[in-house]
C-alpha cells in the first residue's frame, strides 16, 4: 500500500495540534527551581519539559582551560534516556555535542564575561521531555538560570522557530512538524538590543519564504521574552514577599 504523507495544517488552516500558523505552544516558565545550583530555571513548552541550571562563575578544572582576561561559558546541552519514545542512550551523542556549542555560543555574547577572569561558568541543560524546539527551549531557560545566579548580562537571550509546514510558514513547530515539514529556521535574540545571536536553517526556503520564517521567529522570540522576565520578576516578588512577612 501507498504510505501516504500526512497532511500537517487541515482545511481550516490549523495544525496538527489545532494551532494557527503563528501561535505558540502553551509556554509555562519557572525560574530558581533548583536548591543545590547557583541559578536554575525550567520550561513547559508544549510537551518540551527541560531544566537548566547554573553553577559559577567558580574555579576552572582541568585549570589549563582558565582565561587571564575572562571567564569561560561551558555548556552541556543532555537529553534524559526517557525525553523520547525510543530510549535513548545517556552517552552523548553527536547531535548533543553540536547542541551544546551552538546554545553556548547563542548565550555568550550576552555574559560579561571579562569581569570574572579565571573562572568557569556552567550551563547544564537537562531535556526531560522533548518534542521539537528543544535548543530554542534550552536557550531560553539558560539565560535565565544565569539571570537567576547573579551573572551580569547585557540582556536576556530568547529564542525560538519558525519553519516551512504543508507549504506553509509557521511558528514554532512541534517535533511532528520538525520530522515532517519541509524547513526549520531556529533563531536567538537579544531583544533589547536588537541583536541575533543564533541562526540556523534547516531544509530549503526561497529567499521570501526564508525572510517570513525569520520575521515570524523574531515575532515569537519579542513574545517569550515577555514571558521570560515576567517569570524573573516571580521568583524575586514572591521572595520580597517572604522577607516582608
Ligand atoms: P530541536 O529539538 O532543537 O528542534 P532537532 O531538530 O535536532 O533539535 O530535533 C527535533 C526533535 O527530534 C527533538 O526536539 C526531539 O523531539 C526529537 N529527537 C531528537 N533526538 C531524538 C532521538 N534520539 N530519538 C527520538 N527523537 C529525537
Amino acid at each position: 500500500m501507498k504510505n501516504e504523507k500526512r497532511e500537517l495544517i487541515d482545511k481550516d488552516g490549523l495544525r496538527v495540534d489545532g494551532r494557527k500558523k503563528d501561535e505558540l505552544r502553551p509556554i509555562k516558565i519557572m525560574v530558581g527551581v533548583l536548591s543545590n545550583a547557583d541559578g536554575s530555571a525550567y520550561i513547559e513548552q508544549g510537551k518540551n519539559k527541560i531544566i537548566a541550571a547554573v553553577y559559577g562563575p567558580r574555579e576552572v578544572h582541568p585549570r589549563h582551560l582558565a582565561l587571564p582576561d575572562r571567564a569561560i561559558l561551558r555548556c552541556r546541552y543532555h537529553m534524559a534516556p526517557f525525553s523520547v519514545e525510543e530510549r535513548k542512550s545517556p552517552a552523548p551523542s553527536r547531535r548533543e555535542l553540536e547542541l551544546s556549542k551552538v546554545i553556548r555560543e547563542a548565550l555568550e555574547p550576552t555574559v560579561f564575561l571579562e569581569q570574572y577572569p579565571r573562572t568557569a561558568i556552567d550551563l547544564f541543560i537537562e531535556v526531560l521531555q522533548a518534542d521539537g524546539g528543544t535548543r530554542c527551549a534550552g536557550i531560553t531557560i539558560g539565560s535565565l538560570a544565569l539571570a537567576d545566579a547573579g551573572i551580569p548580562m547585557r540582556d536576556l537571550v530568547v529564542a525560538c522557530a519558525a519553519g516551512k509546514v504543508d507549504g506553509q510558514i509557521v511558528l514554532d513547530l512541534n517535533d511532528i512538524e520538525d520530522k515532517e515539514g519541509e524547513a526549520d529556521v531556529p533563531v536567538a535574540m537579544m531583544p533589547n538590543l536588537n541583536l541575533i545571536t543564533l541562526l540556523q536553517m534547516d531544509g530549503l526556503l526561497t529567499p521570501e519564504e526564508f525572510e517570513e520564517a525569520l520575521n515570524l521567529s523574531i515575532e515569537g522570540c519579542r513574545r517569550i521574552y515577555a514571558l521570560q522576565k515576567k517569570a524573573l520578576k516571580e521568583k524575586y516578588i514572591s521572595i520580597r514577599e517572604e522577607v516582608e512577612t
